[in-house]
């Protein structure tokens, strides 16, 4: 996509022209898209709580639109890229290719990676071994892209309790917690995102139902066994779990 103007901005580097340029592919790392502008120079979006994108042929007028790229595709007809977010609490900048390194090397493995495996889990959990284990895996200098409700869902399905101690997980217990994972991410990522009143969606706007997957998130009922869900507060945090399926 070749840019051509900024529309409306919470971007925090406010001398960025993006007059001319290019982005040429964006990747992600945990809850970071980097968008690749040439010169070496990167876009970071972090989407916070509510913040999601819209690629459209038509300039986007929804309310909570805080960023827009307008510019043109491959074949120069006209492209516009807005960041839409109604809370608020997402945040961007642009880097230079350095900075962005610094900004993504403070991520640890991302979740949804093949270098999350049971053995990375487990030499983690032994690094902090007093910390609850839900409250360990919301780190995201460990575990990029692990949110609080993917947290108890990963919990849940592993059959582990969010407040056991991360010494206490065995090395059996980090298979289930990796094969959770993949249990607990294929759904959201199949279904465009998850969405919570207004919450996570797709690029195109279409709110995700990816809710309907979870076991114990804003459960009442288990739906693993049909047993009550417990809500606790943990680490600051609203925290589901079975008190049955898990242990
Ligand atoms: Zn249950």
């Amino acid at each position: 996509m070749e840019l051509s103007k900024v529309v409306k901005s919470i971007l925090k580097d406010r001398e960025f022209n993006p007059e001319g340029k290019t982005i040429s592919h964006i990747k992600r790392k945990g809850k970071l898209l980097n968008m690749h502008v040439d010169d070496n120079l990167h876009i970071l979006s972090h989407l916070g709580m509510s913040g999601s994108w819209r690629i459209s042929k038509t300039k986007v007028t929804e309310k909570h639109t805080h960023v827009q790229f307008c510019g043109t595709d491959k074949n120069r007809n006209p492209l516009f890229l807005a960041y839409v977010d109604p809370r608020r609490f997402g945040y961007m900048y642009f880097l230079k290719e350095a900075t962005a390194q610094v900004h993504l090397d403070k991520l640890g493995v991302d979740i949804a990676s093949d270098e999350f495996t049971a053995d990375y889990v487990y030499e983690i959990l032994r690094r902090y071994p007093s910390r609850h284990l839900k409250v360990h895996l919301l780190d995201q200098s460990f575990f990029a892209g692990c949110g609080n409700y993917i947290a108890s869902e990963i919990c849940a399905r592993a059959g582990i309790r969010p407040t056991r101690r991360s010494g206490k997980v065995t090395r059996k217990e980090c298979d289930a917690i990796v094969r959770a994972t993949g249990e607990v991410l294929n759904p959201i990522m199949e279904s465009n995102g998850l969405t919570f009143s207004g919450g996570y969606s797709d690029t195109n706007g279409e709110i995700g139902d990816g809710v309907k997957h979870l076991v114990v998130f804003w459960q009442k009922e288990c739906q693993m066994c049909g047993g009550v869900v417990k809500k606790i507060v943990l680490g600051q945090r609203g925290t589901f779990y079975c008190p049955s399926c898990q242990k």
